[in-house]
Protein backbone atom coordinates (compact mmCIF):
# COMPACT_ATOMS: atom_id res chain seq x y z
CA UNK A 1 0.00 0.00 0.00
CA UNK A 2 1.23 3.23 -0.79
CA UNK A 3 1.60 6.26 1.75
CA UNK A 4 -1.55 8.04 -0.17
CA UNK A 5 -3.55 4.88 -0.10
CA UNK A 6 -3.06 4.41 3.62
CA UNK A 7 -4.27 8.28 4.16
CA UNK A 8 -7.38 7.02 1.85
CA UNK A 9 -8.43 4.30 4.13
CA UNK A 10 -7.72 6.70 7.22
CA UNK A 11 -9.53 9.43 6.18
CA UNK A 12 -12.88 7.22 5.19
CA UNK A 13 -15.89 8.60 7.39
CA UNK A 14 -18.83 6.51 5.33
CA UNK A 15 -20.40 4.03 7.85
CA UNK A 16 -20.31 1.45 4.42
CA UNK A 17 -17.00 2.02 3.59
CA UNK A 18 -15.78 1.73 7.41
CA UNK A 19 -17.45 -1.33 7.58
CA UNK A 20 -15.95 -3.03 4.48
CA UNK A 21 -12.86 -1.59 5.30
CA UNK A 22 -13.08 -3.42 8.96
CA UNK A 23 -14.59 -6.97 7.38
CA UNK A 24 -11.23 -7.06 4.56
CA UNK A 25 -9.09 -6.73 7.57
CA UNK A 26 -10.84 -9.16 9.45
CA UNK A 27 -10.94 -12.01 6.35
CA UNK A 28 -6.92 -11.32 5.60
CA UNK A 29 -6.48 -11.91 9.08
CA UNK A 30 -8.85 -15.12 9.03
CA UNK A 31 -7.23 -16.42 6.26
CA UNK A 32 -3.44 -15.71 7.02
CA UNK A 33 -3.33 -15.97 10.66
CA UNK A 34 -6.68 -17.73 11.51
CA UNK A 35 -9.68 -16.59 13.52
CA UNK A 36 -8.25 -17.06 17.27
CA UNK A 37 -7.81 -14.29 19.58
CA UNK A 38 -4.76 -14.99 22.08
CA UNK A 39 -4.55 -13.90 26.12
CA UNK A 40 -2.06 -11.87 27.71
CA UNK A 41 -2.91 -11.65 31.28
CA UNK A 42 -1.82 -7.44 31.71
CA UNK A 43 0.06 -7.46 35.55
CA UNK A 44 1.28 -3.69 36.00
CA UNK A 45 3.04 -4.05 38.58
CA UNK A 46 4.19 -0.92 39.49
CA UNK A 47 3.52 2.54 38.86
CA UNK A 48 7.14 3.82 40.14
CA UNK A 49 8.56 5.71 37.42
CA UNK A 50 12.03 7.74 36.12
CA UNK A 51 10.18 9.56 33.41
CA UNK A 52 7.83 12.39 32.60
CA UNK A 53 6.07 11.79 29.82
CA UNK A 54 4.06 15.06 28.81
CA UNK A 55 0.49 12.34 28.51
CA UNK A 56 1.11 9.87 31.26
CA UNK A 57 -1.05 10.12 34.58
CA UNK A 58 1.99 7.82 36.00
CA UNK A 59 4.59 10.15 35.53
CA UNK A 60 7.25 11.09 37.82
CA UNK A 61 6.54 15.09 39.07
CA UNK A 62 2.39 13.64 39.06
CA UNK A 63 2.84 13.45 43.11
CA UNK A 64 -1.10 13.21 43.90
CA UNK A 65 -0.36 9.38 43.28
CA UNK A 66 0.52 7.12 45.68
CA UNK A 67 3.05 4.47 44.44
CA UNK A 68 3.05 1.03 44.25
CA UNK A 69 5.67 -2.16 43.52
CA UNK A 70 3.51 -5.54 43.49
CA UNK A 71 5.19 -7.90 46.60
CA UNK A 72 6.94 -11.23 44.59
CA UNK A 73 3.67 -13.16 45.94
CA UNK A 74 1.26 -10.92 44.98
CA UNK A 75 2.48 -11.06 41.37
CA UNK A 76 3.02 -14.54 41.36
CA UNK A 77 -0.62 -15.08 42.56
CA UNK A 78 -1.53 -13.08 39.90
CA UNK A 79 0.17 -15.59 37.74
CA UNK A 80 -1.66 -18.41 39.63
CA UNK A 81 -4.98 -16.74 38.16
CA UNK A 82 -3.41 -16.88 34.97
CA UNK A 83 -2.20 -20.23 34.65
CA UNK A 84 -5.34 -21.81 35.86
CA UNK A 85 -7.50 -19.74 33.82
CA UNK A 86 -5.07 -21.13 30.52
CA UNK A 87 -4.00 -17.47 29.17
CA UNK A 88 -0.90 -19.25 27.69
CA UNK A 89 0.84 -15.61 28.59
CA UNK A 90 1.43 -13.03 30.80
CA UNK A 91 2.19 -9.01 30.36
CA UNK A 92 4.88 -7.67 33.33
CA UNK A 93 4.25 -4.16 32.98
CA UNK A 94 5.38 -0.75 34.87
CA UNK A 95 6.44 2.80 34.99
CA UNK A 96 10.49 3.00 33.62
CA UNK A 97 12.90 1.83 36.64
CA UNK A 98 16.79 1.55 35.85
CA UNK A 99 18.42 -0.33 39.10
CA UNK A 100 20.23 -2.82 39.63
CA UNK A 101 17.79 -3.59 42.14
CA UNK A 102 14.62 -3.23 39.75
CA UNK A 103 16.56 -5.29 37.12
CA UNK A 104 17.45 -8.38 39.47
CA UNK A 105 14.17 -8.18 40.79
CA UNK A 106 12.21 -8.55 37.06
CA UNK A 107 15.17 -11.24 36.44
CA UNK A 108 13.98 -13.34 39.59
CA UNK A 109 10.65 -12.93 39.07
CA UNK A 110 11.40 -14.47 35.44
CA UNK A 111 12.85 -17.43 36.94
CA UNK A 112 9.58 -17.97 39.56
CA UNK A 113 7.07 -17.52 36.91
CA UNK A 114 8.73 -19.67 34.62
CA UNK A 115 9.77 -22.63 37.52
CA UNK A 116 5.99 -22.10 39.38
CA UNK A 117 4.25 -22.76 35.84
CA UNK A 118 6.29 -25.29 34.21
CA UNK A 119 7.70 -23.05 31.71
CA UNK A 120 4.49 -23.02 30.71
CA UNK A 121 3.21 -19.64 30.24
CA UNK A 122 5.11 -17.47 28.07
CA UNK A 123 5.91 -14.09 29.47
CA UNK A 124 6.20 -10.21 27.88
CA UNK A 125 8.07 -7.61 29.93
CA UNK A 126 6.96 -3.86 28.68
CA UNK A 127 9.37 -2.45 31.64
CA UNK A 128 10.66 0.61 29.56
CA UNK A 129 13.76 1.27 28.13
CA UNK A 130 16.74 -0.29 29.78
CA UNK A 131 20.92 -1.34 28.55
CA UNK A 132 20.91 -3.85 25.73
CA UNK A 133 22.80 -6.38 28.47
CA UNK A 134 19.43 -5.82 30.38
CA UNK A 135 17.60 -6.96 27.59
CA UNK A 136 19.62 -9.69 27.15
CA UNK A 137 19.55 -11.25 31.22
CA UNK A 138 15.62 -10.50 31.52
CA UNK A 139 15.64 -12.73 27.65
CA UNK A 140 17.89 -15.77 29.29
CA UNK A 141 15.74 -15.71 32.44
CA UNK A 142 12.87 -16.87 30.17
CA UNK A 143 10.98 -13.54 28.75
CA UNK A 144 10.58 -13.65 24.80
CA UNK A 145 8.45 -10.96 23.93
CA UNK A 146 9.10 -6.83 24.92
CA UNK A 147 6.70 -4.21 23.63
CA UNK A 148 8.13 -0.66 23.75
CA UNK A 149 6.12 1.98 21.68
CA UNK A 150 7.35 4.53 20.13
CA UNK A 151 4.54 6.39 20.96
CA UNK A 152 4.59 8.78 17.32
CA UNK A 153 7.24 7.79 14.75
CA UNK A 154 7.15 11.83 14.04
CA UNK A 155 10.36 12.82 15.64
CA UNK A 156 8.73 16.73 16.03
CA UNK A 157 5.61 15.36 17.44
CA UNK A 158 7.77 13.34 20.01
CA UNK A 159 9.01 16.17 21.27
CA UNK A 160 5.39 17.49 22.02
CA UNK A 161 4.93 14.72 23.73
CA UNK A 162 8.12 14.59 25.94
CA UNK A 163 10.35 16.77 27.44
CA UNK A 164 13.56 17.16 25.24
CA UNK A 165 16.42 15.65 27.18
CA UNK A 166 18.94 12.38 27.87
CA UNK A 167 15.89 10.78 29.61
CA UNK A 168 13.54 11.07 26.71
CA UNK A 169 15.35 10.56 23.57
CA UNK A 170 13.58 9.77 20.33
CA UNK A 171 16.73 8.40 19.14
CA UNK A 172 17.28 6.55 22.06
CA UNK A 173 13.71 4.90 22.16
CA UNK A 174 14.43 3.67 18.13
CA UNK A 175 17.76 2.02 19.38
CA UNK A 176 16.32 0.04 22.02
CA UNK A 177 13.71 -1.22 19.92
CA UNK A 178 16.90 -2.67 17.52
CA UNK A 179 18.53 -3.69 20.50
CA UNK A 180 15.36 -5.97 21.51
CA UNK A 181 15.57 -6.99 18.00
CA UNK A 182 19.02 -8.20 18.66
CA UNK A 183 18.90 -9.57 21.59
CA UNK A 184 16.29 -12.35 20.09
CA UNK A 185 12.92 -11.24 21.49
CA UNK A 186 9.49 -11.05 19.49
CA UNK A 187 9.21 -7.06 19.15
CA UNK A 188 6.38 -4.81 20.13
CA UNK A 189 5.71 -1.11 19.22
CA UNK A 190 2.78 1.22 18.96
CA UNK A 191 1.56 4.82 18.72
CA UNK A 192 -1.49 6.55 20.57
CA UNK A 193 -3.90 7.47 18.29
CA UNK A 194 -5.97 10.92 18.23
CA UNK A 195 -2.96 13.06 19.89
CA UNK A 196 -2.58 16.85 19.77
CA UNK A 197 -1.20 18.36 16.84
CA UNK A 198 -0.74 14.69 15.50
CA UNK A 199 -2.64 14.93 11.97
CA UNK A 200 -3.56 11.49 9.71
CA UNK A 201 -0.18 12.10 7.66
CA UNK A 202 1.90 11.22 10.63
CA UNK A 203 -0.69 8.12 11.47
CA UNK A 204 0.09 6.99 7.95
CA UNK A 205 3.93 7.15 8.83
CA UNK A 206 3.28 5.40 12.10
CA UNK A 207 2.51 2.47 10.12
CA UNK A 208 5.05 2.71 7.40
CA UNK A 209 7.12 2.50 10.28
CA UNK A 210 6.04 -0.39 11.78
CA UNK A 211 6.39 -2.03 8.01
CA UNK A 212 10.23 -0.49 7.59
CA UNK A 213 10.83 -1.87 11.36
CA UNK A 214 9.91 -5.34 10.47
CA UNK A 215 8.07 -5.60 13.70
CA UNK A 216 6.35 -8.13 15.17
CA UNK A 217 3.37 -6.87 17.15
CA UNK A 218 1.65 -3.64 17.86
CA UNK A 219 -0.16 -2.25 20.04
CA UNK A 220 -2.16 1.15 19.40
CA UNK A 221 -5.07 2.70 20.61
CA UNK A 222 -6.67 6.27 21.57
CA UNK A 223 -4.76 9.14 23.24
CA UNK A 224 -6.81 9.59 26.47
CA UNK A 225 -6.30 12.99 28.49
CA UNK A 226 -5.49 12.71 32.15
CA UNK A 227 -5.86 16.49 33.97
CA UNK A 228 -2.81 15.80 35.88
CA UNK A 229 -0.40 15.76 32.98
CA UNK A 230 0.72 18.73 30.92
CA UNK A 231 -0.70 17.55 27.60
CA UNK A 232 -4.10 18.53 29.22
CA UNK A 233 -3.56 22.06 28.47
CA UNK A 234 -4.24 21.36 24.78
CA UNK A 235 -7.54 18.71 25.30
CA UNK A 236 -9.67 21.90 23.16
CA UNK A 237 -7.71 20.59 20.02
CA UNK A 238 -8.46 16.65 20.43
CA UNK A 239 -10.88 15.00 17.93
CA UNK A 240 -14.24 14.24 19.82
CA UNK A 241 -13.49 10.58 21.67
CA UNK A 242 -16.10 8.75 18.88
CA UNK A 243 -13.99 9.63 16.33
CA UNK A 244 -10.91 9.11 18.15
CA UNK A 245 -12.02 5.71 18.61
CA UNK A 246 -12.84 5.31 15.08
CA UNK A 247 -9.74 6.61 13.99
CA UNK A 248 -8.17 3.50 16.16
CA UNK A 249 -10.56 1.07 14.32
CA UNK A 250 -9.13 2.44 11.01
CA UNK A 251 -5.50 1.93 12.06
CA UNK A 252 -6.11 -1.44 13.16
CA UNK A 253 -7.58 -2.22 10.29
CA UNK A 254 -5.01 -0.79 7.82
CA UNK A 255 -1.74 -1.87 9.64
CA UNK A 256 -3.61 -5.62 9.55
CA UNK A 257 -3.87 -5.10 5.31
CA UNK A 258 -0.42 -3.72 5.35
CA UNK A 259 1.27 -6.64 7.61
CA UNK A 260 -1.33 -9.74 7.73
CA UNK A 261 0.73 -12.48 9.51
CA UNK A 262 2.12 -9.82 13.03
CA UNK A 263 -0.10 -9.44 16.35
CA UNK A 264 -2.03 -6.63 16.86
CA UNK A 265 -3.47 -5.59 20.76
CA UNK A 266 -7.09 -4.78 21.07
CA UNK A 267 -6.10 -2.47 23.35
CA UNK A 268 -8.05 -1.44 26.93
CA UNK A 269 -8.08 2.14 26.08
CA UNK A 270 -10.30 1.22 23.12
CA UNK A 271 -12.43 -0.26 25.58
CA UNK A 272 -12.94 3.22 27.53
CA UNK A 273 -14.31 5.06 24.42
CA UNK A 274 -16.86 2.20 23.82
CA UNK A 275 -17.82 -0.83 26.02
CA UNK A 276 -17.64 -3.04 23.12
CA UNK A 277 -14.28 -1.34 22.08
CA UNK A 278 -11.98 -4.86 22.22
CA UNK A 279 -14.32 -6.60 20.37
CA UNK A 280 -14.93 -4.17 17.58
CA UNK A 281 -11.01 -3.91 16.81
CA UNK A 282 -10.78 -7.73 16.65
CA UNK A 283 -13.72 -8.19 14.07
CA UNK A 284 -11.22 -4.94 12.31
CA UNK A 285 -8.12 -7.21 12.46
CA UNK A 286 -6.54 -7.31 15.56
CA UNK A 287 -5.80 -11.10 17.63
CA UNK A 288 -4.64 -10.27 20.85
CA UNK A 289 -6.49 -9.17 24.28
CA UNK A 290 -4.95 -8.26 27.24
CA UNK A 291 -6.91 -8.86 30.16
CA UNK A 292 -6.56 -6.91 33.42
CA UNK A 293 -5.12 -9.04 36.14
CA UNK A 294 -4.12 -6.10 38.16
CA UNK A 295 -5.76 -6.35 41.69
CA UNK A 296 -8.65 -3.94 42.39
CA UNK A 297 -6.95 -2.06 45.28
CA UNK A 298 -3.77 -1.26 43.11
CA UNK A 299 -5.99 -0.33 39.37
CA UNK A 300 -6.56 2.77 40.86
CA UNK A 301 -3.09 4.17 41.19
CA UNK A 302 -2.49 3.21 37.81
CA UNK A 303 -4.23 5.64 36.07
CA UNK A 304 -2.18 6.60 32.72
CA UNK A 305 -5.59 8.03 31.58
CA UNK A 306 -8.31 8.93 33.41
CA UNK A 307 -11.67 6.71 33.68
CA UNK A 308 -9.61 3.67 32.77
CA UNK A 309 -12.80 0.92 32.44
CA UNK A 310 -12.62 -1.47 35.90
CA UNK A 311 -13.82 -4.28 33.39
CA UNK A 312 -14.80 -6.38 36.76
CA UNK A 313 -14.81 -9.52 34.92
CA UNK A 314 -12.50 -9.08 32.78
CA UNK A 315 -10.27 -11.57 34.59
CA UNK A 316 -12.48 -14.09 34.42
CA UNK A 317 -12.54 -13.83 30.29
CA UNK A 318 -14.52 -17.90 30.06
CA UNK A 319 -17.09 -16.19 32.14
CA UNK A 320 -17.49 -12.75 30.64
CA UNK A 321 -19.43 -10.95 28.09
CA UNK A 322 -15.98 -10.76 26.46
CA UNK A 323 -15.46 -14.37 24.78
CA UNK A 324 -19.53 -14.76 24.48
CA UNK A 325 -19.12 -11.39 22.68
CA UNK A 326 -16.38 -13.55 20.45
CA UNK A 327 -17.78 -16.73 19.98
CA UNK A 328 -21.19 -15.35 18.62
CA UNK A 329 -19.09 -13.47 16.35
CA UNK A 330 -17.38 -17.00 15.31
CA UNK A 331 -14.14 -16.07 16.47
CA UNK A 332 -12.38 -18.76 19.17
CA UNK A 333 -9.94 -18.18 22.28
CA UNK A 334 -6.51 -19.81 22.00
CA UNK A 335 -6.72 -20.86 25.43
CA UNK A 336 -3.25 -22.24 26.87
CA UNK A 337 -1.53 -21.24 23.67
CA UNK A 338 1.40 -18.46 23.76
CA UNK A 339 -0.21 -17.29 20.67
CA UNK A 340 3.47 -16.12 19.40
CA UNK A 341 3.64 -13.70 16.39
CA UNK A 342 3.54 -15.20 13.12
CA UNK A 343 5.34 -12.52 11.44
CA UNK A 344 8.27 -13.34 13.83
CA UNK A 345 8.29 -16.85 12.73
CA UNK A 346 8.10 -16.57 9.14
CA UNK A 347 10.97 -13.72 9.38
CA UNK A 348 13.65 -15.96 11.14
N1 LIG B 1 6.74 2.66 31.11
C1 LIG B 1 6.72 1.78 30.00
C2 LIG B 1 6.77 2.54 28.69
O1 LIG B 1 6.46 3.73 28.68
O2 LIG B 1 7.13 1.92 27.69
C3 LIG B 1 5.50 0.85 29.99
C4 LIG B 1 4.27 1.34 30.68
S1 LIG B 1 3.46 2.73 29.87
C5 LIG B 1 2.19 3.11 31.00
C6 LIG B 1 2.59 1.89 28.54
C7 LIG B 1 1.95 2.75 27.50
O3 LIG B 1 0.88 3.49 28.05
C8 LIG B 1 2.82 3.82 26.88
O4 LIG B 1 3.67 3.28 25.89
C9 LIG B 1 1.78 4.80 26.31
O5 LIG B 1 1.58 4.61 24.92
C10 LIG B 1 0.50 4.43 27.07
N2 LIG B 1 -0.10 5.64 27.67
C11 LIG B 1 0.41 6.40 28.64
N3 LIG B 1 -0.39 7.46 28.87
C12 LIG B 1 -1.44 7.35 28.02
C13 LIG B 1 -2.59 8.14 27.76
N4 LIG B 1 -2.82 9.28 28.43
N5 LIG B 1 -3.47 7.73 26.81
C14 LIG B 1 -3.24 6.57 26.13
N6 LIG B 1 -2.16 5.79 26.33
C15 LIG B 1 -1.26 6.17 27.25
FE1 LIG C 1 6.60 6.37 32.68
FE2 LIG C 1 5.84 4.82 30.63
FE3 LIG C 1 4.19 6.67 31.69
FE4 LIG C 1 6.30 7.49 30.27
S1 LIG C 1 4.54 6.28 29.51
S2 LIG C 1 5.64 8.33 32.24
S3 LIG C 1 7.80 5.93 30.82
S4 LIG C 1 4.96 4.85 32.67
Amino acid sequence: MTRSQIIEKLSLSEPVSLKNLYAEANAVKTSTIGNKVYLRGLIEFSNICGKNCYYCGIRRENQALKRYELSDEEVLAAVDFAWKNRYGSVVLQSGEQQSARFTSRITRLLHKIKAYTNNELGITLSCGEQAAAIYREWFTAGAHRYLLRIETSNRELFYKLHPNDDKHSFDARLDAIGQLRAEGYQVGTGVMIGLPFQTVEHLADDLLFFQSMNIDMVGMGPYLEHSQTPLYQHRRHLLPPEKRFELSLKMVATLRLLMPDINIAATTALQVLHPEGREMAVLAGANIIMPNMTLPEHRSYYQIYEHKPDINDDATVSKSKLEQYLRDAGITVGYGEWGDSQHFHHER
